[in-house]
């Protein structure tokens, strides 16, 4: 079998996939779901539900509430009790829409049966039909950043998609939620892509997957067989091979170029396996986006599991069922130990992009002494987007924003290469996150003056 990878950088952490052979379990439903209004990229959604309004599984409570934002659906039946804010995995305080749950009545516009929908039986779904069901399901992004799958599927009139990338790759330790959901639903993921092909008028697709996962790409080699349109891609296991850069490198060989080209400058719409999911529910089934795939994991959590979960369930009830908080110092992660970020209360709720709940314990839960950097490079060497992270950590540090933005720190993709290789336990990724923001405020700034000073020249 021959294997891919992206040209630059990537590290090996440890795997960790405890997890892989343990079919998905439906999660018990909430007694109380939250539902932040703020769960994607751009702008938060606007409830339509108030205090005391009935709804029921796959009721609209929120409505987009910008042209970068995507409507949210209740994923339990039963009363409002408050829009209040809450905190959600990022730390802040957020407004939130908060159902007191009873029963589990669904919306009867939802097909809850098994029956596979195809695409060649479905005529009537035009590129625009595919395109407009997938808005106002609420699609987005299920791997974790959350861009609303809608406008990854409308791209620039100044460019050609050529292909889809279905990525498969799940390269994080720990998570194995888009693996099981690979192996249980593999036709509905089969059938996901052909839409996206169709909605974005294109004749290949490919579907990445590393070779730590060598039963999803036998089963999805032995059901695409016979179709020339679509290959599988098997990738030589490395981190951040699901990176949308690293995977449009490693599956065509093209090179995205710096911010703000996106993959779709060299041809590619890549999506996510748990996105090509969702879009056959919401396209074939009516179905929003009100539930998910997600690993509860840890080397100490006595029961971890992958569930289908309600998103609003919290943290606290997942992590419960699965055997509650190893005794100890514990960090619980709203995704993998790389990227994934750290909660500061168990009552956090799963949302669309809650691949993983990672509990770490003991040293992994500690950050080691740092100690000065001995310019050994392999930061250098480790990080796959060609940057210098010595130099940009260093930078930002000291706030030099000039010099941070001409050494291109926005092309960094936060994978946490940098610092997972340093020796001397340099918060690298920290402080690069730190100085990239406030670059990236800085030029939104400069364009929005720019486009003022504009449309002042034109009036
Ligand atoms: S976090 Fe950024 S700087 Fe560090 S390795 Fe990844 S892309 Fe490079
Ligand atoms: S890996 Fe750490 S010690 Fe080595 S050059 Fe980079 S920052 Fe310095």
């Amino acid at each position: 079998m021959k294997l891919h990878t992206f040209r630059i950088g990537g590290v090996h952490p440890d795997d960790h996939k405890l997890t892989a052979e343990i079919p998905t379990k439906k999660a018990e439903l909430p007694k109380k779901a939250i539902f932040p209004l703020s769960q994607h990229i751009g702008a938060p959604a606007k409830p339509v539900v108030k205090r005391g309004d009935k709804v029921k599984v796959g009721t609209l409570i929120a409505e987009a509430g910008g042209f970068v934002s995507a409507p949210i659906f209740s994923s339990v039946s039963g009363t409002v009790e408050k829009i209040d804010n809450v905190i959600d995995a990022t730390g802040y305080l957020k407004p939130a829409i908060i159902v007191n749950v009873d029963g589990d009545e669904w919306e009867e516009s939802i097909d809850r049966s098994d029956k596979l929908e195809t695409v060649e039986s479905h005529p009537e779904l035009t590129p625009e039909e595919i395109i407009s069901r997938v808005k106002n399901a609420g699609v987005t992004g299920m791997g974790g950043a959350g861009f609303p799958t809608f406008i990854k599927l409308t791209p620039p009139p100044t460019t050609k998609a050529e292909c889809v990338i279905i990525n498969g790759v799940e390269c994080e330790p720990y998570i194995t939620a888009d693996y099981r959901l690979m192996l249980e639903h593999t036709d509905e993921i089969i059938q996901g892509l052909y839409l996206l092909m169709k909605a974005v008028k294109v004749e290949k697709g490919y579907i990445g997957i590393e070779d730590n996962k060598p039963k999803a790409i036998e089963i999805f080699e032995q059901k695409t067989a016979g179709d020339p349109r679509i290959e599988i891609v098997p990738l030589k296991k490395k981190y951040p091979q699901g990176g949308e850069k690293q995977l449009v490198d490693a599956v065509i060989n093209r090179q995205v170029p710096a911010p703000p080209a996106i993959p779709v400058n060299v041809g590619a719409i890549v999506q996510n396996v748990g996105t090509a999911f969702a879009v056959y529910q919401a396209v074939m089934k009516n179905k929003p986006l009100f539930e998910r795939y997600t690993t509860v994991t840890g080397l100490q959590v006595k029961n971890p599991g992958n569930f289908l979960v309600r998103m609003g369930t919290t943290f606290g009830q997942l992590i419960d069922y699965c055997g509650g908080l190893p005794e100890g110092d514990n960090k619980v992660l709203a995704g993998g130990p790389m990227m994934g970020k750290s909660v500061a209360s168990l009552d956090v709720p799963v949302c669309k992009g809650t691949n993983s709940i990672t509990v770490l314990t003991g040293a992994d839960a500690h950050r080691k002494k740092v100690q000065n950097c001995i310019r050994c490079g392999k930061c250098v060497s480790a990080c796959p987007m060609g940057l210098e992270p010595y130099l940009l950590a260093t930078l930002s540090a000291a706030q030099e924003w000039e010099r941070l933005e001409s050494e291109d720190v926005t092309s960094c993709i936060s994978c946490g290469s940098c610092q997972f290789t340093c020796p001397a336990h340099r918060p690298l990724l920290d402080n690069i996150t730190f100085g990239k923001g406030h670059v990236m405020g800085i030029i939104k700034a400069r364009i929005a003056k720019a486009k003022a000073e504009a449309a002042k020249a034109k009036a």
